[in-house]
């Protein structure tokens, strides 16, 4: 070996951020290419006194801080002492676009109405759909922010946004335009889906026909034309769109290039998950009242179950997606928001608490779920939700000693840090002043 290469080999890299001494740091790695399940979803990928070497926006080194430290410096160090390190949440479903609000109805479901009692009698989508007809692109842009803003400060990184509240092809199109722009401005990363079939709208009421040709035959050829999403959905349920209506929308759109989703059987068993399964569908999502049959064919097509329990929750039936029955049956599970006007929700720390509490998933199982399963969900599982060398550095420091902090303690935001895109876009050292000091003048 000559004297250069010599000196080169104990020379340190350079790199921009350097987080060290995590008491656990979460790396998901290792899932080869596709998202865990069964018994890898337990399987996290904990180092202790963990660090991870940043570069111009990308991860350059993982590992413990001895090995880290040793091959990396850089101009700013993180201290994660006590704390635990993880890739930023990835939430694969949301209808992060629309304007107004239904705190009317929750009140009325509080009181016992059912979803679908409001949805007909002209309420439910239906009153968003309307409020956001109403709303110009530039409005429904600032609303975007400020979500994206809440999510970003929970340790949401990424995010997927259906429209789907517009129901006319020029209101789809000013849905989807503003979600591009929320993804251009905004550092989260917005991934677009296309859900026109979200509700068969007011003027085509009781010809749910007419509107599934104007979806097939207007509104995918158009979001397809100008690149605008890179999914399809579809509200497969009993009085919204048939399972015949779903697989023709979604044929549809497979062929103009929108990869599958579905809403599947969130309300009643219909053979949604079976749908999807049919379709080849990236997704599907929901699922609280899935057959065992369906379930099966998930598994045996792959098709990620995106369960969300916070809209579970929010729809005050008392029923949740059975998460133990898809994981020990092989589906790969991931966790979203549901984030919507009728279940209002930015934070996927709540979400996994929930996933805990109400389906019985540990909190290894949650939190793989809601990181590399789904970035896997919304086609981003090469680029985010491991902590692994070559991907994009969105990463968190979360104020807890371990992992199961998350579920146990919940209600309030265990965020400290985050990174994004190798930046450090959300400190609460910074930001918080504690209020006892005020006293103490
Ligand atoms: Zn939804």
């Amino acid at each position: 070996m000559s004297k250069k290469t010599q000196r080169k080999a104990g020379a340190k890299e350079s790199a921009d951020l350097l987080i060290v001494n995590a008491e656990e740091l979460l790396t998901l790695a290792g899932s080869q290419g596709k998202p865990r399940t069964g018994k890898e979803m337990r399987d996290v990928g904990i180092v202790r006194d963990g660090a991870v070497a940043i570069r111009e926006g990308r991860i350059v080194g993982v590992g413990q801080t001895k090995d880290v430290t040793r091959a990396f410096r850089a101009g700013y160090v993180v201290s994660a002492q006590g704390k635990t390190v993880l890739p930023g949440f990835v939430d694969p479903h949301t209808h992060l676009v629309f304007a107004g609000s239904r705190e009317d109805e929750f009140e009325m479901r509080v009181e016992g109405a059912s979803y679908m009692e409001i949805l007909g009698s002209g309420g439910g989508i239906l009153k968003t759909v309307r409020e956001t007809r109403r709303a110009r692109v530039e409005k429904l842009v600032e609303l975007g922010l400020e979500r994206l803003d809440a999510m970003l400060a929970h340790g949401t990184t990424t995010v997927e946004a259906k429209s789907g509240y517009g129901l006319t092809t020029a209101d789809e199109l000013k849905i989807l335009e503003a979600t591009r722009r929320l993804n251009q401005l905004h550092s989260v990363n917005v991934v677009s889906t296309f859900m026109g079939a979200n509700a068969v709208p007011p003027e085509c009421r009781g010809s749910p026909d007419e509107f599934v040709e104007l979806v097939l035959s207007e509104m995918i050829p158009r979001v397809a034309e100008k690149g605008l999403a890179e999914f399809c959905d579809v509200f497969c349920e009993r009085g919204v769109f048939s399972l015949e209506q779903t697989k023709r929308v979604l044929v549809k759109g497979k062929a103009a290039g929108l990869k599958p989703k579905v809403h599947a059987d969130q309300l009643s068993t219909l053979g949604g998950a079976e749908i999807a399964a049919d379709i080849g569908a990236v997704s599907a999502e929901h699922l609280l009242f899935s057959s065992v049959e369906g379930v099966k064919a998930l598994a045996k097509k792959g098709v990620i179950a995106v369960l969300l329990p916070a809209a579970a929750f929010s729809l005050m039936i008392g029923r949740y997606a059975d998460a133990r029955l898809m994981i020990d049956s092989g589906v790969p599970v991931a966790l979203g928001t549901g984030f919507d006007a009728s279940c209002w929700i930015e934070n996927q720390q709540l979400v996994i608490a929930m996933a805990c509490h109400f389906m019985r998933m540990t909190p290894a199982e949650a939190i793989t779920a809601a990181t590399v399963n789904a970035a896997y969900a919304v086609n981003r599982g090469d680029e985010v939700g491991t902590l692994e060398v070559g991907k994009r550095a969105d990463v968190l420091v979360l104020s807890a000693p371990n992992h199961s902090f998350l579920g146990y303690r919940f209600g309030v935001n265990l965020v400290d840090k985050v990174v994004k895109n190798g930046r450090l876009v959300v400190d609460r050292e910074k930001q918080d002043e504690p209020i006892f000091m005020s006293k103490t003048e």
